[in-house]
């Protein structure tokens, strides 16, 4: 093949041979902690990253390295490193770069997790944010401040699917030199490539479309290989590591792993010694997800804009948001970034408010209420009660969270099915 494979057969394909000892075509789950060395020399060149390969599997595992290099070449990113779940990614990223002292600027209209990471545990270790309005790039430029380490975005935001200008928001962080961090779960690759865009770092929840079936919990970290980090602002990168015997992530790294300095510090310092690795079994069900990857997110994305659509014209529902809407404020930036589609989530308030959207919920059949999207099953969730709760109704409301809002992640059943259902429990409102 001398052009370089396409999108969709990347996602079947890319960093998987069949296995060379025992021919199996399908991806082999290696169930093994550990993994026996060549040599006393071998051993001493893996630990002091002379060689790259595999020694335990917090660290990496063959099952899971086919899940990363596949996402690397999807992402169009240069490495990364799979852990337990999206929040453990993000987590895991934010220490990588940032310590005691250090500051994030973030948009507000987060994923509640990560809202509630941000602005109510990272404090305790010293490290602050400003959450800014996600629809005016100018207020990220605004925040910066001389300890600020990292400028952080969804891809959508979470709940009210808002789409960043991600371009004017890129072209700040180079200016000021600070990594452009896209949490990238909503839309996948298939209808965003963060990097393309000025994203230095992407993070995906894996347990949401990637995953596809509601089957597992996942997260995975991509660089992009594209940021310097010799800047010395950025201490984890310049000091002699007390974690690496004295290396410095960003000047001693062999020539070709310099560009990846953040995905290694990541895998060799927070994974490494904070744990939260990936069992292969879980990135064996991540790679099954990806091989439909495209086929699902754009069925996902066609019922969502016809449920957004109908919604819209229904007379028991007084707002609805989708970015695919020609009506919705994010519609005309929306329009230039996601090109195949407008994603599998859409959020609506009926009516009769917050009373009337529990209503709603329980009269739901075909829909399951519960707290994930992304599944081939369609979903329904009342963020204000769930998984918005920790959040004061002053910060609801600063993230885009009315009271009466509820969430559906639009599944992939038939589309009358789905709009039959949605009849059904807009008429008990
Ligand atoms: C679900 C989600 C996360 C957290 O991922 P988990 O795998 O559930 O830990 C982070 N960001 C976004 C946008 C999400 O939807």
């Amino acid at each position: 093949m001398a052009k370089s494979p396409a999108f969709e057969t990347n996602l079947i394909h890319a960093g998987q041979k069949p296995d060379p000892t025992e021919r199996s075509r399908g991806v082999a789950i290696h169930r093994t902690s550990s993994f026996v060395f060549n040599s006393a020399k071998q051993a001493a060149d893996l630990f002091g990253l002379r060689e790259l390969g595999n020694i335990y599997t917090r660290l990496g595992n063959p099952t899971t390295g086919i899940l990363e290099d596949r996402i690397t070449v999807l992402e169009g990113g240069a490495a990364s490193v799979a852990v337990a779940s999206g929040t453990a990614a993000i987590f895991n990223t934010i220490i990588t770069i940032a310590k005691q002292g250090d500051h994030i600027v973030s948009a507000s209209n987060l994923y509640g997790g990560t809202y509630t990471q941000f602005d109510a545990i990272l404090p305790d270790f010293g490290i602050t944010t400003t959450f800014v309005d996600v629809t005016n790039p100018a207020n990220f430029e605004k925040a910066i401040q001389p300890n600020t380490k990292l400028i952080y975005v969804e891809s959508q935001g979470n709940p009210a699917l808002d789409v960043a200008d991600f371009d004017a928001i890129a072209a700040i962080a180079k200016k000021h030199k600070l990594p452009f961090v896209v949490d990238a779960t909503f839309t996948t690759p298939v209808l965003f490539k963060a990097i393309e865009h000025g994203a230095n770092i992407v993070i995906n929840s894996l347990t949401k479309w990637i995953g596809g079936h509601g089957t597992a919990i996942g997260g995975i970290v991509t660089d992009a290989g594209n940021f310097d980090w010799t800047d010395p602002k950025f201490e984890q990168f310049n000091r002699p590591d007390k974690n690496y015997h004295g290396l410095r992530w960003a000047h001693d790294l062999p020539a070709p792993l310099k560009p990846i300095a953040f995905a290694l510090r990541f895998r060799t310092v927070p994974l490494r010694n904070l744990g939260a690795s990936l069992s292969p079994d879980s990135a064996w069900i991540f790679l099954q997800g990806l091989e439909t990857l495209n086929l699902r997110v754009l069925r996902h994305s066609e019922n969502t804009l016809k449920v957004a659509e109908w919604l819209e014209k229904h007379s028991k529902v007084a707002w609805v948001r989708y970015p695919g809407l020609k009506k919705d404020p994010t519609h005309k930036v929306a329009s230039k970034y996601l090109k195949n589609g407008f994603g599998g989530v859409v959020v609506f308030g009926v009516k009769s408010g917050r009373a009337g959207g529990e209503k709603f919920i329980d009269s739901l059949k075909l829909f399951s209420h519960l707290a994930n999207v992304g599944d081939a099953k369609s979903l329904a969730l009342h963020p204000a009660s769930t998984s918005h709760s920790q959040l004061t109704e002053e910060q609801q409301k600063a993230g885009g969270l009315p009271p009466e809002l509820v969430r559906l992640s639009i599944g992939l059943e038939n589309i009358d099915d789905i709009l039959a259902d949605l009849d059904q429990a807009l008429a008990a409102t």
